[in-house]
């Protein structure tokens, strides 16, 4: 589940369940899409956001690189898009 998606987001009763059986199940939780890289790394300042990882729009966590520098999850054979400069500031 998403909780949030092309800027609409779901109900308050789905976010408390969806947040809830990602806790009791240990699973992350996909929190939104479509986000700029500086509206992402503004979401890792939030305090309730320790375990945040930003991945590639249609990327995951597996199989996926990750850049330590930007501390980024991506894939494909470009490398890091943020490295290589091709992202939406
Ligand atoms: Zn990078």
């Amino acid at each position: 589940m998403e909780l949030q998606n092309s800027g609409a987001c779901v109900g308050e009763l789905q976010a408390r369940l969806a947040v809830n059986n990602a806790i009791r199940n240990g699973t992350r939780l996909k929190l939104t899409s479509r986000m700029t890289w500086s509206q992402a790394r503004a979401m890792c300042g939030i305090a309730w956001a320790v375990d945040l990882a930003i991945c590639q729009e249609a990327c995951g966590l597996e199989g996926s690189r990750y850049c330590v520098r930007h501390q980024y999850y991506y894939s494909g054979c470009a490398g890091c898009h943020v490295c290589s400069g091709f992202y939406e500031p």
